[in-house]
């Protein structure tokens, strides 16, 4: 039988990575992978229910997701060429990666420049592709640092950028200001401003992409109550787009995916617009009770999450919150500031107060 050594055609960055393995077990309440609470109405589901009937099953999606990507860039005010849809911005996170790697200056690897915590598919994603990823910390308000991140730009020009604002999983978004510090200093890169949380923040940054050439913007469906149809999307120059077009599977978006995507853009925007005014109700109702608990202390969110610091380490915490049923997210093992950090999802109204509930308990355990 012919031999085969996985070792030898592997790239060696690979054995150092693990997958990325969401908690799969079953939990009561489950506020640990940022989804919407569902709060769907009956009428809602019902017409996606008739429009999935009418899906031609036997037919190949359209490869230009031409109806969705006008629905997305009339809701942007952009035009259809300057949009690009994925199976959810991860897809997209990985175009760019793959697509804008051409190693920069006398650099021999193509570079992607990050902060950290930030959202982990970034440096994920690049690793697979064998690139160097630098990753400059947040500042003490989990803010951008100006001189920090132009120190990186000039030890090695990157070819990518990645902010996320709002940040994940800090729920902060970066100063105005130093943001544009960034971009400007990154010239030559693209920077890549990633909003899947926009729809909960105080702040979009449609205008740093039409001030510079060099931005480019990431949205999702999955954040706002349709992270089961796996849809993500950039906004960026026309000449960009063309680009990762030439890399991306041609139906990577499934028929279903764009004729329900382009429903909940056209059609259901009063159901997002529920979803989002009741998880930032909520996410001010969980702060101020959170702020209330001796040793808690909840980070401002512009967010469908919260990031609060505890008084024990994070994952004892965490631990017994798993064991009263609820799943929160723990970033211990990265040690540090992180140790003694949680991320939690807002939810229902009964699964915020069943989060504080048991986090009360653990705490006074
Ligand atoms: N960007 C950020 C900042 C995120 O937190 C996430 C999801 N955790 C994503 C992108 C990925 O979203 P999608 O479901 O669209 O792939």
């Amino acid at each position: 039988m012919p031999e085969l050594s996985l070792a030898q055609l592997l790239r060696p960055e690979l054995r150092e990575l693990s997958a990325y393995s969401p908690d799969t077990g079953s939990y009561a309440v489950r506020l640990d992978a940022n989804e919407a609470p569902d709060l769907l109405s009956p009428a809602a589901r019902a017409r996606l229910a008739e429009v999935a009937a009418r899906t031609a099953w036997n037919r190949y999606p359209d490869p230009r997701a031409r109806k969705l990507r006008a629905a997305i860039a009339a809701r942007s005010a952009v035009s259809e060429d300057e949009v690009l849809v994925g199976v959810g911005s991860d897809e997209v996170i990985s175009l760019l990666l793959t697509v804008l790697c051409q190693p920069r200056g006398r650099t021999t690897v193509p570079t992607l420049l990050t902060t950290t915590p930030t959202f982990v598919m970034y440096k994920l994603s690049a690793k697979v592709r064998g690139q160097r990823v630098l990753e400059v910390p947040l500042d003490a308000d989990w803010d951008i640092s100006v001189p920090a991140m132009t120190r990186a730009l000039s030890m090695a020009p990157p070819n990518l950028v990645f902010v996320a604002s709002p940040n994940n999983p800090t729920g902060t978004q970066p100063d105005p200001a130093r943001l544009d510090e960034i971009i400007e200093a990154a010239a030559g890169a693209l920077v890549v401003i990633d909003e899947a949380y926009a729809d909960y923040a105080a702040r979009r940054h449609i205008d740093l992409y039409r001030k510079h050439e060099n931005v480019a913007l990431l949205r999702t469906l999955s954040k706002v109550g349709f992270a089961a149809l796996r849809l993500g999307w950039l906004i960026g120059r026309p000449e960009l787009v063309a680009e990762l077009d030439k890399a991306r599977l041609p139906y990577n978006v499934a028929t279903p995916t764009q004729e329900l995507a382009t429903v909940v853009l056209e059609e259901l925007s009063g159901e997002l617009a529920r979803v989002t005014s009741h998880v930032m109700a909520e996410r001010e109702r969980v702060s101020q009770a959170l702020a209330a608990l001796p040793g808690v202390e909840p980070t401002p969110s512009e967010a469908n999450f919260i990031w609060l610091s505890t008084p024990l380490p994070a994952e004892r915490v965490f631990e017994g919150l798993k064991a009263r049923g609820v799943l929160v997210r723990s970033f211990h093992q990265r040690g540090g500031r992180l140790a003694h950090r949680l991320r939690v999802t807002i939810g229902t109204r009964e699964q915020n107060d069943a989060f504080l509930a048991a986090l009360g308990d653990e705490l006074s355990r």
